[in-house]
């Protein structure tokens, strides 16, 4: 029976696959296709690792003192039958079979399957060997992960996406970190759907550069979707359809078609100058998250990196955090990449819905803070932990040798810490120049987005070079809601007067003073904003390079004088976006737009 789900759309377009279900706790499990010629070895890696298994709890059994309880031989007893029951490993070399699915893939997709039984079975001593289960395939991949440290997978064998007569497949999850979220970039996933999540949660905002079709915040969809289900992502609504019926499923397809076409047409505007029809010259810069992502900005038609995320290079690490000399090398990778343009670095900013892997200890104290986005994030953390800020503002400045380089400070609420940032960034150029290492003028800049340092900007603006605007976190903070909380999602308003007015007057502010100012929240890359942001003054946007054109698109039908006009009325009023679906009309009207 076909059922709807609803959520909060993050990443456009439609997605129509198989549903592939992965469990919170192991969405690091590799996910990758094998080749025809690598299924009976793939087969024999997921028999030899249930093998080992068995040898580990017969031993264990065996090993068991005579006065043990008699309850741990049972519970011995109820995995070794697991282990052999058809359910589990003949189902497991299906996947591996039909689907091509690797061992690990396989095994955990096949772990959803039995574990949705064992939560319907009525019985409760049957429903509670859930976690019985649970912790045999635990085992069995962690002897898969053993076996692949020895044997590391070879790249050459692995089939990366589109793999012939596959049916194309969309991942659920109840969550997904966003250093998860990393993992799945430039995976065989075609859309994603999570239960929680807000739209400009750190996990929308990586699904969505990797621009295919997302819904966040569906609260169920984990529950309410089986492995291998049919599914219908409508990243423009926000909905999901599950087990659609043939009509609605011809619809969807005919509405993917045109969706592609659109995108397609959009991408032929790519060599074009991102020029308003009054002349004025707009910058469109990229987000990024790697260096890797530089090469998709210049492909867009970016002029720039506005915002790159340095603290994606801090996560999914085994050990260590970056050393200087690695993070010079990613930043003179990004910096080359770019060919002269700028490039915009943001200091580390982990905390809130990003922490890391490994904390500092520092960090581990304060592990239970009840409001971690109010908490020891971005710029706080980063002044908590002085030698890992020098160690990357040096790979920062050696980069600048490279090309243009701009660093970006996040989080800023405080002179007394830019006072700082200064103190500290002498010292470093002073340490860079003694050791003989090459740098160049860097200007400092600013990410407004505290309402408090949106209030007192023009005192801020005497310190830096320039200021960029982070919507993403100034609402949140204006508002008081959790961005990635999806129960307060609907209260998450960019057209809130007070967010509107913070972002008005911090753009007229720094161009008074005669400072560059862009914006790099959600809302730059959004076209629905860009008359308004043009209509407030702001020549430099950065967003996810797949959003460059349709904002392009706008930005080449737009009279940024004329459309200054209209913008006091459009804060004065009690409803913004009304007033500037209305103001706005009338300007296409007026300049007979479509
Ligand atoms: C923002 O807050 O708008 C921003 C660009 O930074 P991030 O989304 O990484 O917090
Ligand atoms: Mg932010």
């Amino acid at each position: 029976m076909s059922i709807q789900v609803f959520g909060i759309p993050v990443s456009r377009g439609v997605a129509i696959g198989r549903a592939v279900l992965v469990n919170s706790s192991r969405v690091d499990v590799a996910h990758y296709f094998i080749a025809e010629d690598q299924i009976e070895a793939e087969i024999a890696r997921a028999i030899s690792a249930r093998d080992e298994v068995v040898r580990e709890l017969e031993t264990l059994k065996a090993d068991l003192p005579s006065d043990a309880p008699h309850e741990l031989a049972a519970l011995l007893d109820v995995h070794l039958m697991l282990l052999h029951d058809e359910a589990l490993t003949g189902a497991t070399k299906q996947w591996i079979v039909e689907r091509h699915y690797n061992a690990e893939w396989a095994l955990s997709a096949q772990l959803e399957v039995l574990a949705r039984q064992f939560d319907e079975m009525e019985d409760d001593y049957l429903r509670e060997r859930k976690a019985d289960l649970e912790q045999v395939v635990e085992r069995i991949l962690g002897a898969l992960a053993r076996e692949q440290g020895r044997n590391p997978v070879d790249a050459a064998s692995v089939v990366q996406r589109d793999f012939a007569g596959e049916d194309p497949l969309l991942l659920v999850a109840a969550d997904i970190a966003p250093a998860d979220m990393m993992q799945f970039k430039r995976s065989i996933f075609h859309g994603f759907i999570t239960d929680i999540g807000g739209k400009t949660s750190h996990t929308a905002i990586v699904a969505r550069s990797m621009d295919i079709p997302a819904v966040v915040g569906t609260r169920e969809a984990s529950r309410l979707i089986r492995q291998d289900d049919w599914v219908i992502i409508d990243g423009d609504a926000g909905t999901v359809i599950v087990d659609p019926s043939p009509i609605v499923l011809e619809e969807y397809r005919f509405r993917q078609r045109q969706s592609e076409l659109e995108r397609a047409r959009l991408a032929r505007l790519r060599h074009k100058p991102a020029v308003t029809l009054d002349g004025e010259q707009i910058e469109l810069h990229a987000n990024i998250e790697m260096p890797a992502d530089a090469q998709a900005a210049v492909d867009a038609g970016a002029t720039g990196v506005g915002l790159f995320r340095s603290e994606f290079l801090f996560m999914n690490r085994e050990g260590e955090l970056p050393g200087e000399d690695e993070q010079f090398v990613a930043y003179r990778a990004a910096v080359e990449a770019m060919r002269g343009m700028p490039v915009t670095i943001r200091t580390v900013d982990v905390g809130a819905d990003k922490p890391l892997d490994r904390m500092s200890a520092h960090e581990l104290r304060h592990e239970h803070v009840l409001n971690p986005a109010m908490g020891l994030r971005a710029i706080r953390w980063c002044l908590a932990e002085p030698s890992m800020f020098r160690q990357q503002l040096r790979a920062i400045y050696r980069a600048s040798a490279y090309g243009k380089v701009k660093l970006l400070i996040p989080m800023v609420a405080h002179l007394s810490e830019i006072r700082q940032i200064l103190e500290i960034t002498k010292k470093v150029q002073q340490q860079l120049t003694d050791a003989g290492h090459a740098y160049t003028n860097v200007e400092l800049g600013v990410m407004i987005e505290i309402p408090a340092a949106a209030v007192m900007l023009p005192l801020l603006l005497r310190h830096v070079d320039f200021v960029s605007i982070g919507t993403n976190d100034l609402i949140q903070y204006t508002l008081a809601i959790d961005r990635a909380d999806e129960a307060v999602a609907h209260l998450y308003d960019p057209w809130h007067p007070a967010v509107l007015q913070l972002l008005a007057s911090s753009i007229a502010h720094a161009r008074q003073a005669g400072k560059s100012v862009s914006v790099c929240g959600e809302m730059a890359g959004d076209p629905a904003f860009t008359f308004l942001l043009l209509a407030m003054g702001l020549r430099s946007f950065s967003m996810h390079p797949s959003q460059i054109p349709a904002v392009k698109q706008r930005i080449l039908r737009a009279d940024a004088g004329r459309l200054a006009n209209y913008i006091q009325d459009v804060l004065n009023s009690d409803d913004p976006q009304r007033s500037a679906e209305f103001a706005f009309a009338a300007y296409r009207a007026e300049s007979k737009l479509q």
